[in-house]
Formats: C-alpha cells, structure tokens, sequence
C-alpha cells in the first residue's frame, strides 16, 4: 500500500499522511459518483447553491483548526488567517450569477417553433488541485461545479493532503450528500489510469506544465474536457508616470507573499529608467521589513517555503544569476531563520536579464528581478519573452496606454495599477504554457456544463 505523506516545511517532521486508494477502489468512488449526480441535478438550482454556501459557512466554523494545519501543510504564517476571504468571497459570487449563467439561451419561442440552448451539466467532474493557495484554487471548480448539478471528486496536493479531507467533510456535514462531493487519495499512476478510463467528464488540473502535460497524456483519445492552469512567470511594469510607491507596495507584496508561491505571483518587473534608482531602493527596504520564521509564531510575517525541494530551486535560481553577473540587493544578515533549507530570505536581484533561467523560468519563491528599460516597445518585448502567460501589471495613470499596451501583451489578465489578485467575476485564464480553458465568472459555468439545443417545430392543428 502507498502512503502519501505531508512532509511539515516547519521541521521536517511527517505530518499527516493516508494511504493512496487501489484502482478498484477508486473505480468504486467513481462509481458512486455518476449514480448520485443522477439525483444532484435533478434538485433545484437554488438548492444545490444553497447547499454549496452551507459548505462553505460550515467551513468557516473550523477556522481556528484550519490556520494552524495551512502552516503546518505548507507553511503560510497564521497571522495570514487562512484564505477565507477569497474563498468566500469567489463562493458567494458565483452563487450570485448561478441562475444566469446557467440560464437557457432561447433563441424563438413562437407558435411555429421552440428553439433553445440549455446548459447541461457534464457529470462527474475530477478536480485536481495544488498546494499553493489549497482552498482557494480548489473552489474555483469545486462551488460552481457542484452548483451546475455535477458531482465533484477532488484528489488534493500531497503537500495539503488533509485540505480536501476537510473540504468535503465540511460539506457533507452543511448537507451536501456525501456522493456528491468526494476526497480521494491518489498516487500519480491511479490518477492517470482513471483518467486514460474515461471515468471523467471533465478534469479540472490546477499545477505545474509538467503535471499539466501528464493528465493531458493521460486524458489523450479519451475527449475527456480539459481545464488545465499552469504554471506562470507574470511581469509587472512601472512606466514614468506611475504613483511610486503604491508600485513598489502592491508589486512586492505580489512578488513575496505566501512566500512567492502564487500562480500569479510577480516574477520580473520592468521600469522605467526615470524611476528605475527609487524603485529599486524602496523594494529592498519593503521586503527587508519581513519577518521570516515559524509560521506558527503570530510575529512571522514570511514563512518557509512548501518543501525544501522547492526552495532549493529559488536558491539554485538565484546562484546560477548571480554567477552570470546579477546582483543580490537584500542583506541575508537580516534573515537569519535562512536555514539554507524551507526558510528562505526574501531577495531582490539586479544586474538582471534573459539569459537567466531566473528570468525565464517560474522561480515560485520570494525572490524577484528588476529591470530598467527606456519605451514601452522594450517592455512589452521583455513581458512577451515568456513561455507563459497568466497576468501581467500595468503601472501608470494613462488607462488608454494601459489598454493599449494591455492589447499586445501575450496574457490571460492584464491588470492596471494592482496585481496579484483573482476577481471572480473575470474568467480566469491563461496562454501558452500556462494552460487552456478559463475558471470562475460567467465563463467558468460554461465550461463546466456542454451547451445541449433543442430545436422543437410545432404542428399546427
Ligand atoms: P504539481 O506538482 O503539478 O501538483 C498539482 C497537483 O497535481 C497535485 O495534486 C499533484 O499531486 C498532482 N499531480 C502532479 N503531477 C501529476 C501527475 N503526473 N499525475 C497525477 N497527478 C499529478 O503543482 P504544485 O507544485 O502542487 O503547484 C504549483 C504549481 O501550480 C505552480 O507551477 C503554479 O504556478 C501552478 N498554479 C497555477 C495556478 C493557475 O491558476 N494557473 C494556480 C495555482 C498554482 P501530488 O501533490 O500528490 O504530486
């Protein structure tokens, strides 16, 4: 029997771990899954999202167990509280459009003829999820799926193993029958198997391109419906006249927070080279502000990375730069919880460019490059140099040049003036490498249900 494991970024320590279904079993799980969505989808609209909202208040009500086992799984410091903000907040918005979104299409209604699109829901829906932000990204799927009267399997990160444990107990507990939303502990070859049997309808992967490219492998001949978000390395760029130090507060909280493993977290920054000098400077005294440390300490306001595999990329990223003439601006001195291992010191390098794998590829971790540059025909050249394409940060008070830049930039979301942040009433979406399909909004309930027309001519007596 496999054993998935959480290994504590805290101290190393095994802190929770289950064993890994058999094939048969899950075949058991999925099984159960298509005969209660049967049932779920027949019940009112307004009853599964209210059920769903039951879910999630109920999952509120665990908020003092929640936060502790977040820094313990992976590491974000308590002071933080969770993600209860974004989770409800996306939640409650998208229980708000259900009823539209979901809304037939008519196209005639006259005596000769009915004529419609109805959305339909695809059945059993397969969420994978990743351990970075485990409950918000996970309820991108799991609350409109389960809503457009789906049922959801949800096999989590094995880094947050106990977060999708606890999500479908809330919800089982709120009313939510237990079928309907189900945890699975999976190793990677079940997961693929399942998939390569077409027990899906549709497969929700949130990760890295190589986790992306597996399930697309193994989904390969089967037509099973792909959501797949991946992986980022998202610019931000200061032109001449953007307010400063609003710039250099969103953009390096963008680039550090959770320890910079956001999916949209800033990776590189390009500025302008009148502001370039005040930039920089500012940047080193924001993060040198960080408390780095046991994230269960209420004063750490940096805790360690997920894992130390994890950190020793960001490290090696950062090595292999400066090797190549970079330079390091943030004083380790100030960091001294820098273990060499999970516990990584905020850092801001100069001297920085494409060359660098450090520019190229996704660091994940609280490091981040500044460059300088002279025209926005350089920066979009740089923001476009990229094999992905998740969002990019807009910096000035020209929203025109903004949407005019924004037009060119290879990206899923293009932001002016803020940064970091997943509004649930745009699709979220990525380019390139960093995936296909499109979660939460209008668009994210029509891809978890197929369009179904009915095209019905009337005989007149
Ligand atoms: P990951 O290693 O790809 O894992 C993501 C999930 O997929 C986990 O549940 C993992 O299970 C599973 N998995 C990975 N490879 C698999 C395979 N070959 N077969 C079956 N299952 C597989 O990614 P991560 O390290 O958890 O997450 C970080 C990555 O996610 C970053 O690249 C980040 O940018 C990306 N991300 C993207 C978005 C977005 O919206 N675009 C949002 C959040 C994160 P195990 O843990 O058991 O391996």
């Amino acid at each position: 029997m496999t054993m998935i494991q959480c290994i504590s970024p805290i101290d190393g320590s095994v802190y929770a771990e289950r064993p890994a279904l058999l094939l048969e079993a899950a075949r058991d799980v999925v099984a159960r899954a298509k005969k209660a969505q049967k049932s779920w989808v027949k019940r009112p609209l307004e009853e599964r999202v209210q059920l769903v909202l039951k879910g999630v208040a109920r999952l509120n009500e665990m908020v003092d167990e929640v936060v502790p086992e977040l820094a313990w799984q992976m590491g974000r410091p308590v002071r933080y509280g969770g993600e209860f903000r974004g989770f409800n907040e996306r939640s409650n918005y998208v229980a708000t459009i259900a009823a539209d979104a979901l809304a037939p299409l008519v196209i005639e209604e006259s005596n000769a003829f009915e004529r419609r699109i109805e959305r339909e829901a695809h059945g059993v829906v397969f969420v994978i999820a990743p351990w970075n932000y485990p409950y918000m990204t996970a309820i991108n799927t799991v609350a409109p799926a389960l809503m457009a009267g789906n049922t959801v399997i949800i096999k989590h990160a094995s880094q947050t193993i106990l977060v999708g444990e606890r999500m479908v107990r809330a919800f089982n507990e709120a009313g939510v029958p237990e079928d309907v939303f189900q945890n699975v502990f999976l190793d990677h070859g079940t997961t693929s198997a399942l998939i390569a049997e077409k027990s899906f309808d549709f497969v929700n992967f949130t990760g890295s391109v190589e986790g992306g490219r597996s399930i697309e492998r193994a989904a390969a001949g089967t037509f099973t419906p792909l959501g797949l978000e991946l992986g980022g390395k998202d610019p931000g760029y200061v032109m001449e006249d953007a307010d400063l130090d609003a710039a250099v507060d969103t953009l390096m909280d963008g680039a550090t927070f959770n320890s910079g493993q956001c999916c949209c977290g800033i990776e590189r920054i390009y500025v302008h080279e009148s502001l370039y000098d005040d930039f920089v400077e500012k940047s080193v005294a924001w993060v040198s502000n960080y408390k780095l440390g046991n994230p269960l300490d209420k004063e750490t306001s940096l805790g360690p990375m997920a894992h130390k595999r994890f950190a020793a990329t960001v490290r090696a990223q950062i090595a292999d730069a400066v090797a190549k003439g970079a330079k390091a601006l943030v004083d380790p001195k100030l960091f001294p919880a820098d273990d060499g291992g999970a516990y990584v010191a905020p850092q801001i390098l100069v001297n920085v460019d494409h060359s660098m794998e450090f520019m190229r590829e996704e660091t994940f971790g609280p490091a981040v490059g500044i460059m300088k540059v002279k025209s926005d025909e350089e920066a979009l050249s740089l923001m476009n140099d990229s094999k992905y394409g998740l969002t990019a940060s807009l910096w000035t008070k020209d929203a025109e040049r903004a949407a005019r830049i924004g037009s060119e930039i290879e990206t899923g979301t293009v932001f002016m003036n803020r940064a970091d942040y997943l509004d649930p009433a745009l699709c979220w979406t990525g380019v390139k490498e960093t995936g296909r399909g499109g979660s939460l909004s209008v668009i994210g309930f029509q891809n978890l249900t197929r369009p179904k027309s009915y095209h019905l001519k009337k005989v007149t007596a």
